[in-house]
């Protein structure tokens, strides 16, 4: 199964550009869902709820992101009460990231405390994807206290997880093999980024904790005034990584798409398996 991400965008060119972006997917690609990302506090919150709306219009399964932190019980019971009249079925449950001045005000400290939540007052309405992170997130403690905290998202409810990003397929093997001993047996789907610019890859990749191997990092940083060539090589080495993925029985791929139509058609068209 193939999904694809996107982020509410801030600007109403913003909003015409991803409806073009979902109308190009919606030809090629052809996804099983598009999901909506989600930034905590009131406007961002709006925005993905807006977003999602706009993007239902065009007869798609819309799969909102949903986070606790900065939220209230009452504030998330809202909104899923909203997305429920909006024939919303589906949700990526997160905790969402502790903004930098360290303030969470939400009643939730977790995303496995949300997925409970959703199940309490919601029942199995809703198919619940959590993260998932094979070389851990940022502000785990050990492997083993991040793996545990994986798995109470499952025994909390959690149908699916997706990845975050990784350019290293052991990793994810490592993963899945840590569910199997475990008895998980969700599907957990790797997220994909297709790599189009080095220093935003970069800098977001040391913010989320998710590695950029030093092969792929030095050719990178060569082609750095030479966009084909980058272009041409991400596009290899993301395609490779997705084929080997799905060789390997991943149950699909979640496309990080960056709201950018190019990137993800082009490793789509690539895939092999
Ligand atoms: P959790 O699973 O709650 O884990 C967060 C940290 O707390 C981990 O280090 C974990 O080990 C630890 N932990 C968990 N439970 C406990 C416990 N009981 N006791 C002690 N420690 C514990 N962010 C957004 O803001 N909006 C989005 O839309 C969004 N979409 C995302 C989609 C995907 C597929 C992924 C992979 C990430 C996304 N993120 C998004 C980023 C995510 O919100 C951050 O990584 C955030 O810091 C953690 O969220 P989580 O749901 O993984 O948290």
């Amino acid at each position: 199964m193939i999904s694809c991400e996107f982020f509410p965008p801030r600007t109403e060119a913003g909003v015409e550009k991803l409806l073009a972006t979902q109308q190009a997917l919606d030809v090629t690609v052809k996804p099983a869902y598009y999901s909506v990302t989600f930034g905590a506090g009131g406007t961002t919150r709006d925005r993905t709820l807006e977003v999602v709306k706009l993007l239902l219009a065009n007869g798609d399964n819309i799969v909102p992101h949903i986070s606790c932190i900065g939220s209230s019980k009452q504030q998330i019971s809202d909104l899923l009460q909203q997305y429920i009249s909006l024939g919303v079925d589906r949700l990526v449950t997160l905790r969402g990231d502790i903004p930098e001045d360290g303030d969470n005000t939400g009643e939730l400290s977790y995303a496995s405390e949300l997925v409970s939540f959703i199940r309490e007052t919601t029942g199995n309405h809703f198919k619940i994807e959590v993260a998932a992170y094979p070389e851990y997130h940022p502000e785990s403690v050990t492997p083993q206290s991040d793996f545990e905290h994986f798995k109470q998202k499952v025994d909390s409810g959690a149908d699916g997880a997706i990845t975050q990003y990784f350019y290293n397929i052991d990793a994810y093997k490592r993963f899945i093999d840590n569910c199997l001993a475990e008895n998980i047996s969700i599907p957990i789907t790797p997220g994909i980024m297709p790599i189009t610019n080095y220093e935003s890859l970069a800098r977001f990749s040391d913010a989320c904790g998710a590695e950029i191997p030093r092969w792929i990092r030095k050719q990178l940083e060569a082609y750095a005034d030479d966009k084909d060539s980058l272009h041409a090589f991400g596009l290899d080495v993301t395609t490779n990584l997705c084929n080997q993925l799905l060789e390997l029985g991943a149950p699909g791929l979640h496309f990080y798409t960056l709201n950018q139509t190019d990137a993800t058609t082009a490793i789509w068209k690539n895939l092999t398996v």
